[in-house]
């Protein structure tokens, strides 16, 4: 089949990967004009995903990329002194777990896409048409072209989506948090240590891995509407919630997100739909369901569901109606699991108020203890 792929994230890289090695014919447009790489250590969780790294044959590379960030994090003061160490559990809730640095998995994927994929950079879907046959799709340059498949790997903020399924908010649910990371790239790491500093309804900190360091920031905060390509709006939104703090280091890291080109910013947020396929039209990773940064899933889910997408197609050649239960019925329990763990996160990492706070620390030092 000819299959064309929206987005060049972890979803849309293992998509391709996946189908490509069934022989089908792939073509990935990605929005910006770059593999978009930053972002802090994701996790592989589970032996499921990570049965999957294996069946795709990079399990080893993704080992030998392997960082530990588990052990290193301690909430302090406004005067930098530790407060508590979270126990193991508490930040990592599966004993297989591996973390790699988005951008060492992101890498590794497109290096192994062969050159049957072809990958247009600065490309979109404007407009997509689904006749029962095929999907007529005209793109943002212009240009038009005729497709067996089209899938949905654009995020959280999926444009295919958007095209196929209607408005984003239906679908949805805002988890009360904002997120946002940016590089920091004068940091020099003081030991092994990541350092978090809570004041009410905020987090911010520092998240060093190999020889790199990132600014980390949380708030809690009703639904906002901005335009969610629009960087300057995300820096105005993260200054304004972190304005008139200046204890610890939190001027410095709010400067350096207002520097950062790349900054990540988005809502803390899941996505639930009662289908991700529609016609000829089906959608993977966070555009499918998202289970937010909270779950620290989000990238094991865009694993198995690419790869289940792949297995149901092959099980069920020119029969997509099966080919979509089947992948339903092997993703969904999946995405169920990973976003029921997000909620409780939230309130450990950004409690909303001092004693929150106080009793989040207390808590974490009783627990070292037992
Ligand atoms: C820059 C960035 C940093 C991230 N950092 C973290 C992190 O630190 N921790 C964490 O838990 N999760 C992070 N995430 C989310 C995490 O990558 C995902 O939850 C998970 O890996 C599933 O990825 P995905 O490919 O489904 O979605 P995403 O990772 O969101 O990838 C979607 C891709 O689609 C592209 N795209 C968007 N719209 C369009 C369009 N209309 N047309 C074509 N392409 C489009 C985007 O540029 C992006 O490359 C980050 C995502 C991004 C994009």
């Amino acid at each position: 089949m000819r299959i064309l792929v929206s987005g060049a994230g972890i979803a849309g890289l293992s998509a391709a990967l996946d189908l490509c090695a069934d022989g089908h014919d792939v073509t990935i447009v990605e929005r910006a004009n770059h593999l978009r790489v930053n972002g802090s250590p994701i996790d592989i969780r589970g032996d499921v995903a990570i049965g999957v790294a294996e069946k795709m044959g990079l399990l080893g590379e993704i080992l030998d990329h392997r960082v530990d960030m588990s052990e290193r994090i301690q909430f302090i003061d406004a005067t930098g002194t530790v407060v508590a160490e979270p126990p193991f559990e508490v930040i990592n809730d599966s004993p297989d777990d591996i973390e790699i640095p988005r951008e060492d998995l992101t890498t590794l994927l497109y290096n192994h896409l062969g050159p049957s994929v072809e990958l247009r950079f600065e490309q979109s879907i404007a407009e997509l048409h689904d006749d029962g046959r095929g999907v007529d799709v005209r793109f943002a340059s212009g240009a038009r072209d005729r497709y067996d498949l089209v899938v949905g790997a654009d995020g959280m903020h999926s444009a295919v989506r958007r095209f196929t399924f209607g408005p984003e908010r239906q679908f949805l649910r805002h988890l009360g948090y904002y997120v946002a990371l940016a590089a920091l790239p004068d940091y020099s790491p003081n030991g092994r240590n990541n350092p978090m500093y809570n004041f009410p309804g905020h987090l911010t900190g520092i998240a060093a891995y190999n020889d790199k360091a990132l600014a980390v920031f949380m708030f809690r905060s009703p639904w906002l509407d901005y335009d969610y390509h629009d960087l300057a709006a995300q820096k105005q939104i993260l200054a304004d919630a972190f304005a008139g703090h200046d204890q610890w280091r939190v001027p410095e890291l709010v400067d350096a997100a207002i520097r950062d080109p790349e900054l990540y910013f988005d809502s803390v947020s899941q996505i639930d739909m009662p289908a991700w396929h529609r016609g000829r039209i089906v959608l993977v990773g966070d555009a499918a369901h998202s289970s937010s940064n909270l779950s620290g899933r989000g990238t094991s889910l865009a694993l198995t569901g690419t790869w289940f997408l792949a297995q149901a197609l092959r099980d069920h050649p020119g029969d997509l109606e099966r080919a979509w239960g089947q992948y339903e019925r092997d993703q969904r329990p999946h995405v169920v699991r990973s976003q029921a763990t997000a909620a409780p996160g939230g309130d450990r990492l950004v409690p909303a108020t001092q004693d929150e706070i106080d009793t989040r620390n207390r808590s974490f030092a009783a627990a070292r203890l037992d």
